[in-house]
């Protein structure tokens, strides 16, 4: 597979990241993002522009968040999307100075 990996930890958790040429292919057309949290993997469609890919993994990482803390058992699926969302826009302003 073509494609690049990468590593981060998410409270202690050990996530492997990739960008993948053929994501549509792979997973859909539905989104530009995948967060695997019973594999812990983050796959990130890799045709999408450089700030979508940025936001996408931010928003993908947040939802790693949520899972590692459990958050998801208190917050329903569509509000973690919303808060998800919203996380990875406001760190893209403030470490992208990007939306
Ligand atoms: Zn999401």
């Amino acid at each position: 597979m073509n494609c690049r990996k990468r590593h981060i930890l998410i409270k202690g958790k050990k996530y492997s990241v990739s960008v993948i040429p053929n994501f549509e292919k792979r997973f859909g057309n539905n989104c530009d993002g995948i967060c695997d949290l019973d594999k812990k993997k983050i796959y990130i469609d890799g045709t999408a522009s450089n700030e979508r890919r940025q936001h996408v993994l931010l928003h993908e990482i947040f939802h790693a968040m949520f899972h590692e803390n459990s958050l998801y058992q208190v917050v329903p699926h569509s509000t973690e999307e919303i808060i998800v969302d919203q996380c990875a826009s406001l760190m893209m302003d403030l470490f992208f100075n990007k939306k």
